[in-house]
């Protein structure tokens, strides 16, 4: 089959286009899925870096957020057949410890991400258990579909389960415009918060807005913190960190007494310094957020098929691009997400 495989850790000239890998086939309780669309993460460029405590083995395909039709199902499989139009949940769990059967197959110990140590997207075919298979919106294109899975996955659970958001609730979110920022307007909006995002251009600003941010800055020009308590005086009550390093120590600065810090993602290092005093006195609370419960993305996807989120694709590539698209992605000229197309 045609897939990107990545033949070594570093640079975008790891990945390599090729027409001979082999294609995988389903277990019994498995399905082959012939992708159609493939979006990028973030993760994905940690994992071609090898910038992750977790090494795939060599040669590897990368590739989380995945869009495809059923080509074939394994004797057992029961929920969907051959000509289905699907998308494909990203965390990869055992299905029956503790915390999978709780919903908390985030926890599991064999938990994996597609295209982290299992072999992901970037090619004509994937393999994945039954139960990460869910029937594709019917409102949306291959290349839409793809393009929410991850993101939403986890924005959901930092603001929905981890922030504990209200009606009403103040967030901020770092980096509006990213694949997780304009997840997270929506995610905040959808529960009629007021959001205040920031980006780092006039454009992404605008675009920020017409998602439905109530406010958005420019977090090169303006100081943020003063902003915003220009506007809430005491602080928000949860804010959206993905970046890590640059923004923690003000990401803390704009809580309210007793608000939520809910991060994931550290594209900007991992040596955070913060004056911990701080924390006790206002009673603030730092969540970490790693993907999120599988059973969330049946409640996100009926969302979207309702309307209620809309995809934001702003490129998309022919697969053998794939190095193309990674360097779009790490020079930061996205707003939402980048996708390949698999033909
Ligand atoms: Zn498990």
């Amino acid at each position: 089959m045609k897939a990107v495989i990545l033949t070594g850790f570093g640079g975008v000239e790891n990945l390599k286009y090729v027409e001979d890998f082999p294609k995988p086939e389903p277990k019994e309780n498995e399905v082959l899925v012939r992708v159609k669309a493939v979006a990028l993460n973030h993760l994905d460029i940690w994992v071609r870096m090898g910038a992750l405590p977790v090494k795939p083995e060599l040669p590897h395909i990368l590739g989380s957020d995945v869009s495809g039709v059923v080509e074939k199902v394994g004797s057992l499989v029961k929920t969907v057949k051959e000509g289905d139009e699907v998308v494909i949940a990203p965390g990869l769990s055992c299905g029956v410890c503790w915390d999978c059967q709780r919903g908390k197959d985030n926890h599991c110990k064999d938990y994996d991400i597609l295209g982290l140590k299992s072999k992901g997207g970037y090619a004509q075919y994937v393999v994945v258990p039954e139960r990460n298979v869910i029937k594709k919106p019917k409102n949306l294109s291959f290349e839409e579909a793809s393009s929410y899975p991850l993101t939403f996955l986890t924005v959901w659970n930092a603001l929905v389960d981890k922030g504990g958001i209200k009606p009403y609730s103040r967030v901020f979110i770092w980096g509006g415009a990213s694949g997780v920022g304009v997840a997270a307007i929506q995610v905040a909006k959808s529960f009629n918060a007021f959001v205040i995002a920031t980006a780092g251009n006039k454009e992404k600003m605008k675009r920020c807005k017409e998602l439905g941010a109530d406010m958005v800055l420019n977090h090169y020009e303006e100081d943020v913190v003063k902003r915003v308590r220009e506007v809430f005086k005491e602080g928000v009550d949860i804010v959206v960190d993905h970046v890590g390093e640059a923004t923690f120590p003000k990401s803390i600065q704009l809580l309210r007494k007793g608000g939520r810090l809910v991060f994931f993602g550290t594209t900007t290092g991992s040596r955070a310094e913060i004056d911990i005093r701080y924390l006790f006195v206002r009673e603030i609370e730092i969540l970490g957020v790693y993907m999120g419960s599988r059973a969330n993305l049946f409640k996100i996807t009926e969302l979207f098929e309702r309307g209620v989120y809309k995809p934001v694709v702003d490129k998309v590539f022919p697969l053998k691009e794939a190095p193309e698209a990674h360097r779009y992605l790490e020079e930061s000229r996205h707003f939402g997400k980048v996708v390949l197309r698999v033909d």
